[in-house]
């Protein structure tokens, strides 16, 4: 038995903390979640229910390949491109810096510079975007990559570009110049994370998007270890 104590929540408390070394940078699926427009808002629907009679409980989901913390795969813009099942666990499992970017608007090759990126092969731009997720819908005027800052990460070598809102692209972008100038030279894209507790700093990253066969892109799960 707990007793709810202050000081024994404290203990409780200062215990869980050194064991938290895993971070949940995924947005949890859940109705309402805001979507890119266009796209299936996600749906969870009962099948079967024990409060029924049922033998079990079992739900039907309704959901994009693009809905909430996501992997885009060059099927995304590229026809005949490799699906999301394709990408390299190499890429999507290994040390990731996650890069502190306050800028609204369009993020620039110059920005990217100023930020210092040391030969890193995964990036995750934490921007005002995190706290968008914190209510309301879809926001259009979320921080975003412009062409320029595409290129540069792939001059610099970067692998695994990752972004805390529903595209990297600003929205409505004709052509949508940084999804092809990363997509095309093999970047694995992930967006949709929320970054308002991930410190910048650097981290192991685990994001494994649904092996969802030849699919443009997955829903993932990504976790941050310190
Ligand atoms: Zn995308």
């Amino acid at each position: 038995m707990i007793h709810g104590s202050p000081a024994r929540f404290d203990i409780i408390s200062a215990s869980m903390a050194r064991l938290q070394r895993f971070l949940d940078v995924s947005v949890p699926l859940a109705p309402g979640v805001p979507t890119y427009p266009g796209n299936p808002p996600f749906e969870l629907e009962p099948i079967k229910r024990i409060a029924n009679g049922d033998s079990s409980n079992v739900s039907r989901m309704v959901i994009g390949t693009h809905t909430a913390t996501h992997v885009d795969a060059p099927l995304h813009f590229f026809q005949d491109a490799a699906g999301v099942d394709s990408l390299a666990l190499e890429l999507l499992i290994g040390r990731a810096r996650v890069v502190d970017m306050p800028r609204r608007g369009g993020i620039t090759a110059e920005d990217l510079a100023a930020a210092g990126l040391r030969e890193d092969l995964r990036v995750l731009f934490k921007t005002p975007n995190s706290a968008l997720w914190n209510g309301g819908g879809f926001k259009q005027d979320y921080t975003h990559l412009t062409e320029s800052a595409a290129r540069y990460l792939v001059e610099q070598g970067v692998k695994v570009v990752g972004v805390d809102y529903l595209s990297v692209e600003e929205f409505k972008k004709p052509g949508a110049p940084a999804h092809r100038a990363l997509l095309s030279q093999g970047v694995v894209i992930i967006e949709g994370l929320n970054l308002s507790d991930a410190e910048p700093g650097m981290y192991e990253l685990y994001c494994l998007p649904l092996r969802v066969a030849g699919a443009d892109g997955a829903p993932a799960r990504v976790v941050l270890k310190r």
